[in-house]
Parts: C-alpha cells; structure tokens; sequence
C-alpha cells in the first residue's frame, strides 16, 4: 500500500516532462511556420513594391503607349494575375497595363507601409465582389501614382510546412483586423478553437507592411498527431491520460479523416507509379517515360490522381508520396534504364517543392547507388499553380541541373507563368498542354500558338514534348512543325509497370558498349548561377 506513491509519482513527474516538451515542441514548430508565412508574403509584396517605385514619377500622369508599355513590364515583373494602373489625386484609376483598370471595392481601409511611400489595403473585384485583392498604392507628390492588385491567395505560401502537424490554419490579417487571406490545411478542420482542447497559436507582424500572420494548430489535430499525450499535456493526470490515450484511439479509428487515409496509404504503397510513353516520332523510338500516379486501394479500385492531388498537396502529403513514387519507379526501371541510358525518366513536382532545396538530397539520396542515371531524370513542374518564391525555385532547379538531371516547364500555356516563367526559371525542356494540341486540325487561332510555341523553343533552345497526342493527324503536323517527342493515347495511356517494362524490353535496344558513366555528381558551376 505504502509503495504505490513511490510508483505513482515518478510516472506522473515522467509524463509531465513529456508533455511539457510536447507543448513547447508545438509551439516552437507554430511559432517558425508564422515566421515562414511572413518572410513569403513580405518578399512577394517587396516585388510588387518594387516594381512600383521602379515606374518613376515621369509615368505618372498620361496613359501614352509608353506609360502602358512600362505598366505591362511592371506587372509582369510581378506575376500574372496582378494589375498595374496609373491613379489620379482622389485615387481613381485613370489607366491599367491591359485595357480597363478593374472596378474595385473597398474591404479595408489604406494603411501605410513603414519604409517606403507605399499604402496597403484590402479590396474586392468583380460583381459580386467576389475576388479579394490586395491593393499597393505608390504616391507621387502631385497625388499622381500607381497601384497593383495582387489576389489575395498569391501572396500566401502555396503550402505551409509543420514537421509536428500536418493541420493548422493560417490567416493574413491587416493591422485593423480585416481578413486578407486565410489557409486551413486540412479541410476537416474547422476553426482553431473548434474543439475544447486548447489551440497552440502564434503571431509574427510584419516590421514593414501593416499586416500580420496568425497561424493556429487546433487541440484536436494535437491530438490526432500524438494522442494522448498532448491531451495529457493540458488535463494533467495520469489517469486522464490513460483515458484520452483510449478515446483517441477509438475516435482515430472511426474517422480518421481523408488526410489520416492517405497518410496511411502512403505506408501500405497503395500509391504506384504508372508510365506513359514518350516516343521520338522523328526516329520511331521509346525516348522515355513520365511517371503518373495512381492510387490503388486494397480492394483493387483504381483512383486517378485528380481525386487526390489536391488534397495530398494542401495537406504536404504530397512529399513522402512524391519520395514514395521515386523510389517505387527506381526499383520498377532500374534494371531496364541501367542498360539503356538513352531512356529518360520524368517525375511531376508540386509548386511547393520549388520552395525548398530539400527535394534535391532526396533526389539524390535515392537515386545515387541505383543503376539510373542523374541524367536520365527529369522533373516536371506546372505552370498551373503559382510559384511562390521564384528566385528559391530557380536555385531548386539549377541544384536538380547540378546533379545532371533535366527539369521541364509542364502545361505551358495554361497557367501563371508563361513566358516570364520560361525567362526566369532557366527550365531545359517544355511540355505543350494537350489543350494546344487538340486544336490541330480544327482551329487556325490556336495553331498558331502551337507554330509559335515550336518557335520560342527553337529561339530558346528548349526541347519540346507535345502531350495528349492522340490522332495520326496531330503526330504528322507535329513533326511536320519539327517537335521531336510526344506522348499520349495515340501511342499508349499511363501503363503499369509490368506492361510499361515489357514495352521497354521490345522498343528499346540494349547498349551494347555500355559505357556507364559514374553516377556521381557533376562538379562544374551550377547552371543558371546566382539564383
Ligand atoms: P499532367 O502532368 O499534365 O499529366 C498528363 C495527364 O494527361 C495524365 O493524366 C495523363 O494520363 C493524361 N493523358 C496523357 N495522354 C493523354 C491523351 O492522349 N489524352 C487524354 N485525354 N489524356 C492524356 P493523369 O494521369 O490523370 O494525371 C493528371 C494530373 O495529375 C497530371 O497532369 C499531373 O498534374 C498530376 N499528377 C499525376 N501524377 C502526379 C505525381 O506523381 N505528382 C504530382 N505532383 N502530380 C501528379
Ligand atoms: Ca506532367
Ligand atoms: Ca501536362
């Protein structure tokens, strides 16, 4: 009887060191995810300000050709999506970089930046004053200026990093509490205080603009992440523990949400990589593969990647999914490649992987010691989304390019980025958008994007790939026009490995001299140098 204290004790002293790591763990994790968010958005509003600043006062009265000239090169600079328009003393827009300067509304009043003679503040577009902006006003002291409207979500990280939680909610707050953008990263969350169990919450203001960045983990995704003992960490007791450990287990089990599936999926390699031919259709050959994945449940069901991308990229699931596939078509091909160093391997990447120089070890960690080469690889990365650190994107790929491997501009002509992305991001290779090439033989306006988008790849010395090929008129007007590889139906769909190895084995001939170049790294100055 008298021994129980003695147990009892040093437990509840252990599981209360435990938990206080845990809390401060958290809060250390959500304190560097506000600071991250902050140094995003305060770049991306450095380069709108920039640009600003950067058109002069002698600008700033007439809408002449020049001036309109020098307000498309501005939002350029800036990024697709935002508008440059000259405004007058009451603060009317007078001009704008493509035709009419937007109608605007505004959600919150102007409020001044710290260093610069720039004004922020919050304003909606459209007739339902749907779209939210954030509007950059630069005075001149006449009255005369400019303003740039960026939509809100670009100046939000595309994805939000946590090494402790998968979920968290994130908000872009001006100084007078208007809301400029909000990001929940698990869409089964609700609000930060939806559920009894305390928030870890974390604040950083900008020492610049007049905004600020809250990020805030709810007590439940606390809890869904590491059990009981977080719940511990904030009841006390040993006891309660032991019970939250038994509720969360029993709750976690029923509904564990859809980003709980995936991440369970991701273990049990239900995940695999598919691959669609590349063919050369100057010479007739197998050129490669791009590898195109597809989520197989236990019970056989195929799932396309449109069903899940999505929330594989909100929720970073994306990343051990990305690494998963890597190593999965590592151990598919690398036999076949090791013999055939002509055959080139492409992976899909997410805006988000631009973000961080990480995915370049993991390229290498995985496929250094593997029979494909550095230089068989390539990485794919979409215009669809916006890339939210350029100058970080464009190291990422000149370290890719580094190792040997080639990275390709996918979907070009369908997003963001378009020729400022060709311009800045130093990619080697483009991949023309099926949406181009089903208009071969149908539409004359849109050949002509197909003829000029063959001629910057000529002019910018960038290989070309045409995707979603699928009739013989598209491939003999394509090479007619000089593009040398293609892929789509009319060729073959994403195979499964044993079908797409076997296509390999009849296509492809081995090398007989083969002549394997080390695997190692290539040494000289990295390409596209001072990114
Ligand atoms: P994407 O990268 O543009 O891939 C090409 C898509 O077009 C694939 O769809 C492919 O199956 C389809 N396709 C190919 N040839 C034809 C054709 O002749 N006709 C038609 N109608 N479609 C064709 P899929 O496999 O459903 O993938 C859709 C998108 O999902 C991909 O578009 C890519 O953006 C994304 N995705 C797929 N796998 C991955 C991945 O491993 N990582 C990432 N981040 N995204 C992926
Ligand atoms: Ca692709
Ligand atoms: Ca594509």
């Amino acid at each position: 009887m008298t021994a129980a204290p003695i147990v009892v004790a040093p437990v509840i002293a252990l599981n209360a060191l435990l938990a206080f790591n845990l809390g401060t763990t958290a809060q250390r994790e959500i304190d560097g995810v506000a600071n991250e968010v902050l140094r995003i958005t305060t770049s991306r509003l450095d380069d709108a300000a920039t640009a600003l600043i950067g058109l002069g006062m002698e600008n700033a009265h007439d809408c002449s050709p020049a001036s309109r000239a020098a307000l498309s090169a501005a939002s350029a600079r800036v990024g697709a999506g935002s508008e440059v328009a000259v405004v007058d003393p009451t603060g009317a827009a007078i001009c704008a970089a493509q035709g009419e300067p937007r109608v605007v509304t505004q959600v919150s009043p102007e409020h001044g930046a710290l260093d610069a003679d720039v004004a922020l503040s919050v304003v909606s577009i459209g007739a339902a004053s749907s779209q939210q902006m954030i509007r950059l006003q630069w005075r001149g002291d006449d009255g005369y200026g400019f303003r740039i409207l960026i939509p809100s979500e670009d100046v939000f990280p595309y994805f939000l990093k946590s090494e402790f939680t998968p979920a968290f909610l994130a908000e872009a707050v001006m100084v007078d509490g208007a809301v400029i953008a909000r990001k929940l990263t698990d869409p089964s969350l609700t609000k930060p205080d939806g559920s009894r169990l305390p928030a870890v919450k974390a604040t950083a203001a900008s020492q610049r603009y007049p905004m600020r960045i809250n990020v805030a983990t709810p007590g439940r995704a606390l809890v869904e992440a590491h059990g009981a003992l977080f719940l511990y960490a904030n009841i006390g007791g040993f006891v309660l523990a032991l019970v939250a450990a038994a509720i969360a287990l029993i709750v976690g089990r029923r509904s564990g949400g859809p980003v709980r599936e995936m991440h369970d999926a991701i273990r049990n390699r239900e995940f695999v990589p598919y691959y669609q031919p590349v063919i050369d259709i100057v010479s007739g050959r197998l050129a490669g593969c791009e590898v195109l994945v597809r989520w197989i449940k236990p019970d056989g069901k195929l799932v396309p990647p449109g069903r899940f991308i999505s929330l594989a990229e909100a929720s970073g699931e994306i990343f051990p999914m990305t690494l998963a596939l890597m190593e999965a078509a590592r151990d598919d091909l690398g036999e076949l490649y090791g013999e055939r160093s002509q055959l080139k391997l492409g992976f899909n990447l997410f805006a988000g992987h631009f973000d961080d120089v990480a995915i370049v070890d993991d390229v290498e960690r995985i496929f250094e010691g593997s029979q494909i080469r550095m230089t068989q690889l390539m990485f794919e990365v979409t215009e669809r989304q916006p890339l939210q650190d350029i100058p970080r994107a464009r190291l990422v790929i000149a370290k890719l390019q580094a190792l040997g491997a080639r990275v390709a501009l996918d979907d070009v002509g369908t997003g963001h980025g378009g020729l400022s992305y060709l311009l800045k991001l130093g990619v080697d290779v483009m991949k023309m958008d099926k949406m181009f090439v089903d208009a071969i033989g149908t539409d004359r306006y849109s050949v002509a994007i197909v003829d000029s988008m063959v001629k910057l790849a000529e002019d910018m010395n960038l290989d070309l790939i045409a995707e979603g090929v699928e009739t013989i008129e598209q491939v003999e007007y394509l090479r007619g026009k000089g593009v040398r590889m293609a892929q789509g139906y009319v060729f073959a769909p994403p195979l499964p490995a044993s079908s797409f190895k076997l296509l390999v084995e009849a296509m492809a001939p081995i090398e007989r001299r083969a002549k394997r170049a080390p695997a190692g790294r290539y040494v000289g100055a990295i390409r596209a140098a001072g990114a």
